[in-house]
């Protein structure tokens, strides 16, 4: 069984709205072990909507409209989806009861044209929408000899949902073979696409029946493997099976198995070895500390952090000697390597981490750090072996991502180093 989405209105055509109805009924379709084939957003005219409205009935198993459901007139779905299915709208006494109360509960007499709230279309079951005046329908119908599920649901996502939860799903789930979903997620840090997929590829090609996505995101590369199957415990058994042959060919590179965050995984292993951690950043101006304490259950482990961007600070805060800066730079091997010494050793933390770098997008103009080029960035940590590890690195891109990468590279460092 397939779907399609078709999300009614103009405003989603426009730089200034995003239809987000579809990607919450493709989540919930996706559990019921349908997929989404295609989606579309059409804006509201007759034409538009009923020509969209024929195609996807010409194509998918189930198709879905949010939107243009209102009482004004620019609210077309009804009419284009029984025009596509060349069938009738009935207008609903019980429906306009129940509009013409709404209305009086407010004290006004109900505009005429609301009265197309009440129209359904021939065959289908009405919705009941408890947190607005358009209700959903549910049509199971043919189009020639082909069968056809027809949902239609208003556009605020907050009378979509609850609909689509509480109505649609238990319908569709009754009509459905029984099947069902399970997930796995790999993430791993600082390794290209191509080289995941190149070592990867051969495996997971063996696996016909599991869907695999890979998604390159901000500075981690995540595998996501899907199964559905008859029964739960097999469709776990076989994303497990292929994730745990890429988890084996990808060995350390893997740094979630289960979908956690790289903060999350380094503040567990620093935690269960009852270490502490604290930061000191420059170029990162707190970034580090931001995505740690993002995680909950972090102050067992993170003491603290500090953000030293001049000079006078590093000394100050961090006791790095002002003969070294004066010597090396700020953006220095000697002076990460000192930064994250002396914010362990101020803070009495197991584990100091610190960044230093050029974020761009203009370098250093004058002084010891005039000529590095910008993306030119140290991170050290101390405390995790004899001694303080420090690497250099030159990264690419703008200022944002400069920063973002440096946090991963910090972060990544501390897990290699836990191994
Ligand atoms: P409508 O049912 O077309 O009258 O839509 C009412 C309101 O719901 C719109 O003004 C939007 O703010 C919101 N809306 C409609 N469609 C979507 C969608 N696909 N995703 C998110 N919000 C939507
Ligand atoms: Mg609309």
């Amino acid at each position: 069984m397939i779907a399609e989405i078709i999300a009614a209105g103009s405003e989603m055509l426009t730089p200034h709205r995003l239809d987000t109805n579809s990607l919450f009924m493709t989540e919930q379709l996706n559990d019921l072990g349908v997929s989404v084939a295609f989606k579309s957003v059409v804006g509201d005219s007759l034409d538009h909507l009923t020509s969209a409205a024929r195609v996807a009935l010409s194509r998918a198993d189930i198709v879905l409209f949010s939107g243009g459901l209102g009482p004004t007139r620019d609210d077309l779905t009804r009419e284009a989806v029984a025009a596509a299915l060349t069938i009738e709208l009935e207008r609903r006494e019980d429906l306009m009861v129940m509009l013409r109360e709404r209305y009086a509960a407010r004290g006004i007499v109900m505009p005429p044209n609301n009265a197309q709230q009440a129209d359904v279309l021939s065959g289908a079951e009405v919705l009941p929408n408890p947190n607005g005046s358009a209700v959903g329908q549910y049509l199971v119908t043919f189009l020639g000899h082909l069968p056809r599920i027809v949902v239609l649901l208003p556009g605020p996502p907050k009378e979509l949902k609850p609909l689509f939860t509480d109505e649609v799903k238990p319908r569709l789930a009754a009509r459905l073979p029984s099947s069902h979903l399970r997930r796995r997620l790999l993430r791993m840090a600082l390794i290209p696409e191509s080289q995941v997929d190149a070592r990867c590829a051969p495996i997971y090609e063996q696996y016909p029946d599991v869907e695999t996505t890979i998604l390159a995101g901000s500075a981690e590369i995540q595998l996501h493997f899907v199964s559905a199957k008859p029964s739960a415990d097999e469709a776990q058994a076989r994303v497990d099976d292929v994730a745990g042959r890429v988890e084996a060919e990808m060995d350390d590179a893997v740094f979630s198995a289960q979908g956690e965050s790289l903060e999350e995984i380094v503040l567990l292993h620093l935690g269960m070895r009852g270490l502490t951690l604290a930061t000191v950043e420059s170029c990162t101006g707190g970034l580090l500390a931001e995505r740690i304490t993002a995680t909950p259950g972090c102050s067992r482990t993170f003491l603290g952090g500090a953000v030293t961007y001049t000079d006078a600070l590093k000394t100050s805060m961090a006791d790095v000697p002002a003969s070294l800066l004066a010597e090396h730079g700020a953006v220095s091997e000697p002076v990460a390597r000192a930064l994250a010494e002396g914010i362990r050793h101020r803070t009495g933390a197991s584990v100091g981490v610190s960044t230093t770098g050029l974020a761009g997008p203009a370098g250093a103009s004058s002084g010891p750090d005039q000529g590095k080029p910008v993306g030119r960035v140290y991170i050290a940590v101390a405390g995790l072996g004899a001694q303080t590890e420090v690497r250099e690195l030159t990264l690419t891109g703008d200022r944002e991502r400069i920063r973002l990468w440096t946090t991963q590279h910090a972060l990544e460092l501390i897990r290699r180093l836990l191994l």
